[in-house]
């Protein structure tokens, strides 16, 4: 047994996970850090910590100061929660179409939640952009009062995965891992991965999974951004590219629809136990076609990156996916009967 000095200390160091359908289907070792065991409850804790340890180092955030984001709402949960351990403020900016459950979850923290209209990232009012104008408004009335997180495009993100999620997987696999995949927010996760993976292992294959509406699995394979569909996932998928995607050593892109995606995680869930969110799905698509496309007895990781408990009244809502289009399995209509 071993004691954790504090929050920070118990962020990352997360199980991998063998994901048994995945690996029986495919023939392949398909296996999943389980990043849902953070703290914070997501993939975000490591970013959160990996940009306020950075920001700490070079000066940016005093003591007592004031921590500015903006989020789909697991970045900010982690801010607030790291932020909260190491005696920061944290002010949210997040657009409104967020499940109700992550904005409950982010107001709870202790963070001061501003909901902002979801437009494109080219649009001034794009909460990324509120955030940053906030931060410096904060700045110009006094010096050196807020810091803007920035997890888009402030490479630390990027930095500290390779350090920690990419370092982990290694140790893990003992170095015989041949393909890591995984979806895009910020790019954070999958450029950090495949940086510190092709670094000790060239062969290593790294590939995107990317949801429907995004433009990212286009742009690695065309060079050009271009989107098509929507996708019910949350905190995946980008219409640019950030600076934290760009480089990324990615072999493989594809785009991956809702009706592949959502029962793999309902799948997940029923039959191993795993209650994931919907980025956990694409993953899961995404190293199933990795594996396909590695052929049988090679080991493929992903993420589980959140749970799905943050998006009950969609993931688990038998209307609301119906009204999607996407397959409603028997036992969620038994389990709801009144909305199937
Ligand atoms: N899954 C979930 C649930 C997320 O919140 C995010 C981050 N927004 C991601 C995946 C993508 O991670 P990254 O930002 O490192 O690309």
């Amino acid at each position: 047994m071993s004691i954790q000095a504090d929050l920070s200390a118990s962020v990352g160091h997360t199980p991998l996970i063998r994901l048994r359908h995945a690996s029986e289907l495919t023939g392949c070792e398909v296996l999943a850090k389980a990043e849902l065991l953070n703290p914070g409850g997501s993939i975000k804790d490591r970013t959160a910590l990996g940009l306020v340890l950075d920001a700490e180092r070079r000066g940016e955030l005093q003591p007592g100061g004031l921590i500015v984001e903006g989020t789909a709402g697991n970045t900010g949960i982690g801010l607030a929660l790291v932020g909260a351990s190491r005696g920061y403020r944290t002010v949210i900016f997040m657009p409104d179409t967020q499940s109700a459950e992550k904005i409950a979850a982010l107001r709870v923290t202790g963070a001061e939640v501003r909901l902002v209209p979801a437009v494109p990232y080219k649009d001034p009012n794009h909460y990324a952009h509120h955030a940053r104008r906030h931060a410096e408004a904060l700045n110009a009335a006094r010096p050196g009062s807020a810091w803007f997180a920035d997890q888009f495009d402030n490479t630390a993100n990027r930095d500290w995965h390779a350090a920690t999620t990419g370092v982990e997987i290694w140790e893990q696999t003992g170095g015989r891992v041949d393909g890591f995949v995984c979806a895009a927010g910020t790019g954070g996760t999958l450029a950090g991965v495949g940086h510190a993976l092709k670094a000790r292992k060239p062969a290593v294959r790294i590939a995107l999974a990317d949801p429907a509406g995004s433009a990212l699995a286009s742009y690695v394979r065309t060079g050009e951004l271009a989107a098509s569909g929507n996708s019910i996932s949350e905190g995946i998928g980008s219409s640019r590219v950030t600076a934290n995607f760009d480089g990324a050593p990615i072999d493989l892109a594809w785009s991956i629809p809702d009706d592949e995606s959502v029962p793999l995680a309902h799948r997940l869930l029923h039959e191993e136990g795993w209650c994931v969110g919907g980025s956990s799905g694409v993953n899961i698509a995404g190293a199933i076609r990795l594996a396909r496309a590695l052929g049988p007895g090679h080991t493929i990781v992903t993420v589980l990156a959140d749970a799905g408990t943050r998006y009950q009244a969609k993931l688990f809502n038998p209307a609301f996916l119906r009204g999607k289009g996407i397959p409603v399995p028997a036992w969620l209509k038994q389990a709801f009967p009144a909305a199937a």
